[in-house]
Formats: structure tokens, C-alpha cells, sequence
């Protein structure tokens, strides 16, 4: 019988460890390896460039291969269903490497916003050499070219929440690979292979590290595409240092717990505050209405721990206020750490879409994203709510303290 999650994510990748004499996962840090076997080391660096497996044990150089990134690697593909992954210095540097794979077959990516925003400002600056097409999670289809490459979507997305039906995306896409960011729903919300996604990406700097302390990513699918982007990245550099590659992999046995633990404090704090008077709006899958797909329980096991909400009042004196108020929680970008972060997007991470575009999206100027992390969720409320006492509500009157900052 094929064991359970939470099983493999405690024992992915550590096969060889009795072999090896070790509990933990060794650390190797050699840039560079001896090669005393001349012609063994050139077959392994000829197979390792095409983005193939090393050969006779001949690593070479590290850009081409490293041991405990690769423990990493096979670690995460096992926990997506995937045959293969290929991890990176960032989450951008993984996604480059895809599109850069893509570019072999056509310069045209069809893509739907919301996104994360430099994924975004990637795709829209044509940085790469590719053209994209933004287009609905409907309209898949009528945005196909003969050129299109590659399908991109991301699901939870960011920072609106909006669910992308990734079964839906595949059929339309037809014969065109799926690249599906799951970040916000880590391997144990989601496995888009499972709905026909070619590939999944993750910024490993989020909830996969979840310390807040590694900056990774990694994309997992068929070996033949991860064969492709390996190919991509032992000629263009970024593979994940050993160090970050060992933090990951020390990370995955507690992902399940790191993530149902904070998905359930936020769906307690996402439920009190859409029924506080201080806040105009809450985006969260988890809220009833917020789902129309009715994709948690057929794609997703549960609506994660990242929420969106407007303030009562859009002046932005107030949502500074607001955000200087809070005591526990972080203002900072990124997300899925061990504490509780939030940033507004319009601000920050998604300051390099263009306005319109952004504001086609939902991204209004007001929202602010919160990643909730472990904290006592009773300590979290206790934060918001008293941060909250500088909003005016929509019933009530605006605060001295506005008042004070106003005058
Ligand atoms: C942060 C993020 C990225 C980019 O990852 P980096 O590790 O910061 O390069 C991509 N997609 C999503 C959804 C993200 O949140």
C-alpha cells in the first residue's frame, strides 16, 4: 500500500540513508569534485548538460549536480507525484528556467492574472523574448496560437485568492503544457499534476522553507520536462545552494502540520473580520460564496492561510495607521513563514503591474494581504483587533487618533 502524506513527507528522500550510516541528510558543499577517471567525468558531464542523471558517481561541478539538492529534489517530485523536479536560487530563477525550456517550442505563453507580481512584470516585459497573452481562466482556448508554449496559471492566486479550475485550464489548453504556481497551496492543499497540470513551481521561499529563513524554488513534472529545464539551468546557472537545499528538505516533515496549523487560525481570523464593521471586504476561499467552483474538496484539501481585506475607510492615512498599529503581526512582503506577515500589494510585491492591470485584477489600492503563520490565533485577533480601533467603521465615526492625523 502506498503511504499516506504525512508518512512520505517524513521519509521522501532519505532512502539511502542506512546505506550511507546517517539519520540526517549530509550536507556537500564541494563546488567542484575530483574527476580521477578522465573519461568516466566526461560522460557525466556530457549527460549532467543535457540535463541527465550523473553517471559512475562523477558529480563534476556544482552547477551541473549537487547531492543534497538533489535529495531535496526527489524529496518534493515524490510529495507532488511527480516523476522529476529541478530546484532553484529563487523562485523567479525556477520560473525563468521554465519558460526559457518552453522557448524551445514557440515564443507565445498564454497566462491569467492575478499573479504574483514580478511573475507577472516577467511575462509582460517580454524580458525573456516571449510574447504572452493575458486571457480569463475561460478563455483559454480562444487564446491558444500555433506558437503558444506554454499555459501559465496560479492557483491560489496571488493576492486575490482567486481559484483557478486547473482540470478545466488542461482541457482547454489541449495539447499545450500547464504550468500551475502552487505556491499558496503547498503538495499538501494540492497536486496539480493530478488534474492534468504538466508542471507545478513553487517559491520555496514561502511556505515550503516556512521559516522565513531560505530563499528557493523548484518545479516538478514529467521527466522529460524537468530533463528540458535541468538542461536550461546547468547553461544558465541558479541551482539551489546545498545549504537552502538541506533546509528544505529538514522543512518537509513538518509542512503538513506548519500548514493545517495556520490554515485553521486563518480561517477564524478571515471569519471574524468579515463580520467586523472596521473591514469592507475579506477574500478568502475558505468564506462562503468565495468558492464558486466549489474546488476545495474536489482540487484543493482546504482554502490554505493567506487572506486578503480592504479596510472600511480607503484613505490610506488609515491603512498606515493601521499597519503601524499592529504590534504582533510583521508588515513585510513574502509569506508562509512561522510568523504572520502583511503587506499591501499595490504597494509592494505587486507594484511592477501596471495600474489598469492591477486594477482589472482586484488588486485595489486598499488591499492588504496577510500570510498567517503559528501564532495563538487568540493572540493574532487580539492584534488586529486592537490595531483596528484607528478605522473608523462604516457605521461609526472616524477615531481621535484619525481625527488627530487628519487635522
Ligand atoms: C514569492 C512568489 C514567487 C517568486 O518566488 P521568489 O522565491 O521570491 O523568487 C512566485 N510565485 C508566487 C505565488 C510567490 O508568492
Amino acid at each position: 500500500m502506498e503511504h499516506r502524506f504525512a508518512t512520505r513527507a517524513v521519509h521522501a528522500g532519505r532512502s539511502d540513508f542506512s546505506g550511507l550510516g546517517v539519520h540526517a541528510p549530509p550536507i556537500d558543499l564541494s563546488s567542484t569534485y575530483p574527476t580521477p577517471d578522465l573519461d568516466a567525468a566526461a560522460r557525466s558531464f556530457d549527460s549532467l548538460v543535457a540535463g541527465d542523471a550523473p553517471i559512475q558517481g562523477s558529480f563534476v561541478y556544482q552547477r551541473l549536480f549537487n547531492p543534497t539538492t538533489d535529495r531535496f529534489e526527489k524529496a518534493l517530485a515524490e510529495l507532488e507525484g511527480a516523476e522529476d523536479a529541478a530546484a532553484f536560487a529563487s523562485g523567479m530563477a525556477a520560473f525563468s528556467a521554465v519558460l526559457l525550456a518552453a522557448k524551445s517550442r514557440g515564443a507565445h505563453v498564454v497566462a491569467v492574472r492575478p499573479m504574483y507580481g514580478t511573475a507577472d512584470h516577467l511575462l509582460t516585459s517580454g524580458l525573456l523574448g516571449m510574447e504572452v497573452t493575458w486571457t480569463t481562466q475561460d478563455e483559454i482556448a480562444a487564446a491558444l496560437r500555433p506558437d503558444t508554449a506554454l499555459v501559465v496559471v496560479e492557483t491560489p492566486a496571488n493576492p486575490t485568492l482567486a481559484l483557478i479550475d486547473i482540470a478545466s485550464v488542461v482541457k482547454q489548453a489541449g495539447k499545450v503544457p500547464v504550468l500551475v504556481d502552487s505556491t499558496f497551496a503547498t503538495p499538501v492543499l494540492q497536486r496539480p499534476l493530478t488534474h492534468g497540470a504538466a508542471l507545478v513551481l513553487h517559491s520555496a521561499t514561502k511556505f515550503l522553507g516556512g521559516h522565513g529563513d531560505v530563499l528557493a524554488g523548484v518545479v516538478a513534472g514529467s521527466h522529460a520536462l524537468v530533463r528540458e529545464i535541468k538542461y536550461v539551468r546547468a547553461a544558465t546557472g541558479g541551482l539551489l545552494h546545498p545549504l537552502s537545499s538541506y533546509l528544505l528538505h529538514r522543512g518537509l516533515p513538518t509542512l503538513e502540520l506548519r500548514v493545517e496549523r495556520a490554515q485553521a487560525t486563518a480561517v477564524v481570523l478571515a471569519e471574524r473580520l468579515a463580520e467586523d464593521a472596521r473591514i469592507a471586504t475579506v477574500r478568502f476561499p475558505g468564506l462562503p460564496g468565495q468558492d464558486p467552483r466549489a474546488l476545495i474538496g474536489r482540487q484543493m484539501h482546504g482554502p490554505g492561510s493567506v487572506f486578503s481585506f480592504e479596510l472600511a475607510d480607503a484613505d490610506p492615512l488609515v491603512l498606515r495607521e493601521f499597519l503601524g498599529a499592529l504590534a504582533l503581526i510583521t508588515p513585510a512582503v513574502s509569506l508562509g513563514s512561522t510568523d504572520t506577515l502583511i503587506q499591501p500589494p499595490a504597494t509592494l510585491t505587486h507594484r511592477v503591474v501596471a495600474a489598469e492591470s492591477r486594477a482589472e485584477a482586484g488588486i485595489t489600492s486598499g488591499l492588504l494581504r496577510v500570510s498567517v503563520g503559528l501564532e495563538d490565533v487568540r493572540d493574532l485577533w487580539h492584534d488586529l483587533d486592537q490595531a483596528l480601533a484607528v478605522v473608523p467603521s462604516h457605521h461609526g465615526e472616524r477615531s481621535a487618533g484619525l481625527v488627530a492625523l487628519s487635522v
